[in-house]
C-alpha cells in the first residue's frame, strides 16, 4: 500500500534539498541523518557533542554510499551561540531541530544548563531560521508537556502542569514557535516524541532510558532495575516512526504546519511488560538472561501512564506509523547485540 511517506520520499529523492539536522551526532539526529543521505540530500549538522558521538556519525558513514557521505558537511558548534546558528542554516531549505539536553533528571540536577540549551538554543535556532526565511522548521517537543494531565490517550490540546525543568523548556519551546507565527508570520511544526526507541540510543550513563539500559544491562549480564512498582506505562515509539514523522512534518502543506502533534505509536508497555519483551527477544537471538529485576524507588517528575492519540498526525500529515515497540525491538535487537556487548 502506497502511502504519503511512500510519496514524501520518492517527491524527495526525484529533487533532493537542502536540510539543517541539528543534534545530528545524537540518536535521533543520526537517525535522521542516515535516512535523509540515503535519499540523496544534501545535509548539514550541527552538534557539540555535549551528548553525541562521533562514533554514532561514524556509523552513519558506514550506512551510506560515499557519494551520499559527500552530501553532509559538519558543523561541530553550540546552539547558544547565535552567530553559530545563523552559519548553520545558510543555503538551507528544510530545519530539523533536534539539540537539546534531554532527561528529566539531569534537568532536576541542572536546571539552568537544560534551560539555556533547550530554550535559548531553540530561540537562537528560531531567529536564524526566520532571517534564513527556510521553507520549513520542525522541532522535537516532548510527552513530557502533558505533566500533570490525567487524561489518556493524550491529546494535543489537552495539557496540565509541567513536573519538571525538562518538561518546562519543551513547553516554552512550543510557545516560542507558537509566538514566532504569530509575530512574525514564521510557521514551524512540533513534534512531540513519546518514548522514542532504536540504534544509537545511549546505553550508557545517569541519564540513559530504559530500553538502552536494560538491554546492555542484560546483554553483559548485570541486575536491572524497574523504577517503583513496574506497572508505570508508556508509549514507547520505534525511531523509524520518528523519522517519518519529521520527513512528513517537513513537506506539510498549509493544513498541517503551525501546528504541534504527538509521535508515538498508540499503545502503551508497562515497565513490566518491557522486561519480559526484552528478555525474550534477547533470548530468541542467543543472548539468555536469567535474572529477575530488582523494583526500586519510583523516579522524581515521572508520570504514571503515558499513551498518545496520534490521529491529529494521522489526518493531518499522514502519519501511519510502521512499527509497535515489539516490531521496533526485533528491529534494533541486531545493533544491541553488536554495539551494547
Ligand atoms: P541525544 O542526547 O542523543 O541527542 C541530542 C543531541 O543534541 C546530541 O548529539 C547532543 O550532543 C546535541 N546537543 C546538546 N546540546 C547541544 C548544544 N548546546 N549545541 C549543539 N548540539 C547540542 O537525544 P535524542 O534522544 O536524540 O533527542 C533529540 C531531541 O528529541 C531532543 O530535543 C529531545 O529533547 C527530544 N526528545 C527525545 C525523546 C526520546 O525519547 N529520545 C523524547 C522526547 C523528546
Amino acid at each position: 500500500m502506497s502511502t504519503r511517506y511512500d510519496a514524501a520520499r520518492a517527491e524527495l529523492q526525484a529533487s533532493p534539498r537542502t536540510w539543517l539536522v541539528t543534534g545530528c551526532a545524537g540518536f535521533i539526529g543520526s537517525n535522521l541523518l542516515e535516512t535523509l543521505l540515503g535519499l540523496d540530500q544534501v545535509v548539514v549538522g550541527l552538534d557539540n557533542f555535549a551528548t553525541g558521538y562521533q562514533h554514532n556519525l561514524d556509523e552513519v558513514r558506514a550506512q551510506v554510499t560515499p557519494a551520499q557521505w559527500s552530501r553532509f558537511r559538519f558543523i561541530e558548534g553550540d546552539i547558544r551561540d547565535p552567530d553559530t546558528c545563523g552559519g548553520a542554516v545558510e543555503g538551507v531549505r528544510h530545519v530539523l531541530h533536534q539539540a537539546a539536553l534531554g532527561s528529566v533528571p539531569r534537568s532536576l540536577k541542572d536546571p539552568i544548563t537544560s534551560n539555556a540549551v533547550n530554550v535559548g538554543g531553540q530561540l537562537n535556532m528560531l531567529v536564524a531560521a526566520r532571517d534564513a526565511q527556510v521553507q520549513s522548521f520542525v522541532y522535537a517537543a516532548s510527552s513530557s508537556t502533558y505533566g500533570d494531565h490525567p487524561g489518556l490517550p493524550k491529546v494535543e490540546d489537552r495539557i496540565g502542569k509541567p513536573l519538571s525543568p525538562y518538561a518546562v523548556t519543551k513547553l516554552v519551546n512550543e510557545l516560542y514557535a507558537d509566538v514566532f507565527a504569530r509575530a512574525y508570520g514564521f510557521q514551524t511544526v512540533g513534534l512531540r516524541y513519546f518514548n522514542v526507541f532504536g540504534k544509537r540510543q545511549d546505553p550508557d550513563g545517569a541519564y540513559a532510558a530504559v530500553i538502552p539500559k536494560w538491554v546492555s544491562s542484560m546483554i553483559r549480564d548485570q541486575e536491572v532495575i524497574i523504577n517503583g512498582d513496574g506497572e508505570t506505562s508508556r508509549d514507547f515509539c520505534y525511531i523509524d516512526n520518528v523519522v517519518q514523522a519529521n520527513l512528513l512534518a517537513s513537506l506539510a502543506g498549509p493544513g498541517g504546519v503551525n501546528q504541534v502533534y504527538n509521535v508515538a505509536f498508540n499503545a502503551r508497555t508497562s515497565l513490566n511488560e518491557l522486561f519480559t519483551y526484552l528478555r525474550d527477544i534477547l533470548g530468541r537471538n542467543g543472548v539468555a538472561y536469567g535474572r529477575e529485576p530488582r523494583h526500586g524507588d519510583f523516579r522524581a517528575g515521572d508520570v504514571r501512564h503515558s499513551q498518545a492519540d496520534i490521529s491529529k498526525a494521522r489526518d493531518l500529515l499522514g502519519y501511519e506509523p510502521r512499527f509497535d515497540i515489539l516490531g521496533g525491538l526485533e528491529r534494533a535487537m541486531p545493533w544491541y547485540i553488536q554495539f551494547l556487548r
